[in-house]
C-alpha cells in the first residue's frame, strides 16, 4: 500500500498531522488531537517532546504510516489512545493498560502525590519512622499500588481487586516498575471475608479509588469511556452509589492502624453524602477538591486519632 492510498497526502510528518486534525478535531479538539500525535509517536519512534519537535518536518516510513493510519481508525472509533500504544504515564510509573482496566486518570494521580508528599493526609508517606502498612482496595491496573510502592521503597503494599484480569496486569505493572506488591483477589463489598483474610498487622494507609459513577450518570460520560473501558470498574447502582465506600470504612474500622489514612477517590456529585457516611462510622473525614476544583478526595482517621 503506498502513502496515499491510506490517506496521507506523503509520508512527511507534518501531512501526518494534517491527516489526523482534519480527521480527528471535530472529534475531540485541535489540543487533544496533537496531544494524541505525540503520545503516538512516542510509542512507534521512541520520540519525546523535543524529539518530536526536531523531527516534525522529517518523514517516517512505511511501517510507521501503516500504524498512524490504524491507530487514526481507532481513535475514531473512540478507543482512548492508551490502549493503542499500551501504556499510560501515572505518578512517575509506566502503567501497562488495555481493555481489562481503567486508563489512569489524572485526579488518581494527584490523590498519589497528595498522599506521597502530605498534602492530603498531613504527613508525608515516608516521613513516619516505621516502614508504612498500605493497601489499595479496586486496584485495577495497580496503578495506585505500584506508584506508592514506587515511592516508597520500605512501604509494605498490598492490592485487591474482584477481578483476576485485573490482578494479571497489576502484577505485570509492579514487576514492571520494579516494586514489590502483593496483590489478592478478594470482593471488597464482602468486607467482613476481606478483613479476616489479611494476614499481617493493621493497614497504615487504606486507599482506594473504587467505582463510583451511577448508572444514570452513564448518558453524560464520552464515548471513549462507556464504549471502551470496562463498565466493572466504573459503575454502581443508582440504588447503593456509595456501596464501596461502606465497604471501606467497615474495613478501616476492623484494619486501620490507630492513626492511619484511608484515602478515597469520590464522585463529584455525591461529595457531602460520601463524607457522611465516613462521619457515621465514627471517623473524622474531611474533604478534598481536585486540580480542576471538583470536590474529589476524602480523608478519613479514627475519630479518637484527634
Ligand atoms: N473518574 C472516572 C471517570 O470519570 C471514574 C473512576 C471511577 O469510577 N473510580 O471516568
Amino acid at each position: 500500500m503506498n502513502t496515499t492510498a491510506i490517506g496521507f497526502a506523503s509520508n512527511k510528518v507534518r501531512d501526518v498531522e494534517r491527516y489526523y486534525h482534519a480527521m480527528l478535531d471535530q472529534q475531540y479538539g485541535e489540543r487533544e488531537v496533537a496531544a494524541m500525535l505525540r503520545c503516538l509517536f512516542e510509542a512507534f519512534l521512541g520520540w519525546d517532546n523535543t524529539q518530536y519537535l526536531l523531527h516534525r518536518s522529517g518523514t517516517v516510513n512505511q511501517s510507521v504510516l501503516l500504524k498512524l493510519h490504524h491507530a487514526a481508525e481507532e481513535l475514531r472509533r473512540w478507543r482512548p489512545v492508551q490502549y493503542i500504544v499500551g501504556y499510560s504515564y501515572f505518578a512517575g510509573c509506566r502503567i501497562q493498560v488495555d481493555e481489562r482496566v481503567l486508563v489512569p486518570r489524572p485526579e488518581t494521580e494527584e490523590m498519589v502525590q497528595g498522599i506521597v508528599d502530605g498534602s492530603l493526609t498531613g504527613s508525608a508517606l515516608c516521613a513516619t519512622g516505621k516502614p508504612p502498612r498500605i493497601i489499595d482496595l479496586c486496584t485495577g491496573s495497580g496503578c495506585i499500588a505500584v506508584a506508592l510502592a514506587k515511592a516508597c521503597a520500605d512501604a509494605t503494599v498490598v492490592g485487591v481487586d474482584l477481578s483476576n484480569d485485573c490482578l494479571a496486569v497489576a502484577r505485570a505493572n509492579a514487576a514492571n516498575n520494579g516494586v514489590d506488591v502483593l496483590f489478592e483477589r478478594h470482593d471488597v463489598l464482602r468486607h467482613e471475608e476481606l478483613a479476616a483474610s489479611m494476614v499481617g498487622g493493621d493497614f497504615d494507609l487504606i486507599v482506594s479509588n473504587p467505582p463510583y459513577v451511577c448508572d444514570s450518570e452513564r448518558t453524560a460520560m464520552s464515548r471513549n469511556v462507556t464504549d471502551h473501558e470496562p463498565a466493572a470498574a466504573l459503575f454502581v447502582p443508582d440504588a447503593d452509589p456509595l456501596c464501596f465506600y461502606r465497604a471501606v470504612a467497615w474495613f478501616g474500622l476492623r484494619r486501620l492502624s490507630p492513626d492511619g489514612f484511608i484515602v478515597v477517590e469520590i464522585n463529584e456529585n455525591l461529595p457531602q453524602p460520601t463524607l457522611e457516611l465516613f462521619k457515621e462510622y465514627g471517623y473524622t473525614a474531611s474533604l478534598h477538591r481536585d486540580f480542576r476544583d471538583k470536590p474529589r478526595f476524602i480523608v478519613a482517621r479514627h475519630g479518637s486519632a484527634f
